[in-house]
């Protein structure tokens, strides 16, 4: 199939393709979303299809305004329209308790003609967006963009990064037509993305609330709306053998480029130079570092493959920055990759997590 690159004057055309049940690759404030209508089995399943996704992993729901959490949504608790009236639209998603259909409704559905071919669960999203849980993550885009197509399509859209299952998710339109071109109708080309790591989850369904992935709204940041916040173990480490992950997706393997990574950790400056002193003289070992350690990694007798991170004191550089650095890695021939890292206050959570999830928490600490 010919994948189109729509342009922003051709809206429209996304919200049509999007209502008919097919794939479109939309611009989001956080990444690119490969979205479909998410009330519509068939479509959400074909993003799997796309993406090579694990079916037990559940999309995210992208509504236009909070006042549809209650469409979709039950018990919703009071935090939850606190956290969309200080932070949607925007990178916050929450995980809620999903609305369940009654018995009318389903008695009602399996005598409609389309149930014959799809499957509808009692929940009012299908379980394809669920993975079959009682709970659904929400969340409210900001880009104008992303906003105008969900409007327009008038359905709530599922979307997923819209990279290759595994792989560092698309923070361009470029990117997103780089694992996708001839396996989706569409892509709209709305920029680059203004944060560049996915939104933020928050499980609001248990007491205190759980953080279950860092990203665009910082922990602080919701500390001070909530008072006390669960970070989940899985944030900060790999889960062991016989741990249960709070949220499927926990389990992948994520944001991985071709070449093992390492991360480095600890001050800028000494890490610069543990990766100095341990890399290899080749052109076989690649390098993600802060802008002002370049000069350490270039120059000299060896040409390699070394990308910025941004300024080790800018940590929404580094958000806007990290998925492209660790994606062009996959465009040279480099054996392995040497990283170095952000702590983890505020956004730099966000920016770690995803470093150390695409080394397999390989991390070495100076
Ligand atoms: P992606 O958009 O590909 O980055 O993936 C969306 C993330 O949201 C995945 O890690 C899912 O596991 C997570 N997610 C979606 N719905 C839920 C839910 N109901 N409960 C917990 N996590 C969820
Ligand atoms: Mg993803």
């Amino acid at each position: 199939m010919e994948t189109l690159l729509l342009t922003e004057k051709e809206t429209e055309q996304a919200a049509r393709l999007l209502r008919g049940g097919r794939l479109v690759g939309i611009p989001t404030e956080t990444v690119y979303g490969l979205g479909a209508d998410g009330l519509n089995p068939m479509a959400v399943r074909a993003i799997f299809q796309a993406k090579g996704r694990p079916q037990d992993n559940p999309l995210i729901l992208h509504i236009p305004e909070a006042g549809w959490l209650e469409r979709y949504c039950r018990d919703i608790p009071p935090a939850a329209w606190t956290l969309a009236e200080r932070f949607w639209p925007g990178p916050l998603t929450m995980v809620l308790s999903c609305k369940r259909r009654t018995a009318r409704e389903l008695e009602e559905l399996k005598n409609s003609p389309v149930c014959s071919r799809t499957h509808f669960g009692p929940r009012v999203i299908p379980d394809e967006v669920t993975a079959g849980l009682d709970t659904v993550g929400m969340r409210c885009p900001a880009h104008p963009l992303c906003r105008a197509v969900i409007a327009a399509a008038g359905v709530p859209v599922a979307a997923p990064s819209g990279n290759t299952s595994g792989k560092p998710s698309p923070t361009s339109a470029r990117h997103m037509l780089a694992d996708m071109e001839g396996k989706i109708d569409a892509v709209l080309d709305g920029g680059p993305c203004a944060v560049g790591v996915e939104s933020t989850i928050l499980d609001l369904t248990c007491t205190p609330p759980r953080l279950l992935r860092p990203g665009g709204i910082t922990l602080e940041q919701l500390e001070e709306v909530l008072g006390e916040v669960a970070v989940d173990v899985a944030v900060r480490r790999q889960l062991g053998e016989g741990e249960r992950p709070r949220a499927p997706g926990m389990k992948y393997r994520h944001y991985a480029p071709r070449a093992p990574v390492t991360v480095v950790k600890g001050d800028p400056e000494r890490a610069a130079a543990y990766i100095r002193e341990h890399l290899s003289r080749t052109r076989w070992d690649g390098v993600i570092c802060f802008e002002e350690f370049l000069p350490l990694f270039t120059g000299g007798d060896v040409t390699r493959p070394v990308m910025s991170l941004g300024p080790a004191a800018d940590k929404a550089e580094q958000a806007r920055r990290v998925f492209d650095a660790l994606r062009a890695m996959d465009g040279t021939d480099v054996k392995r990759i040497w990283c170095q890292c952000p702590d983890d206050g505020g956004l730099g959570l966000a920016v770690a997590n995803r470093l150390n999830k695409a080394a397999g928490f390989h991390i070495v600490g100076v």
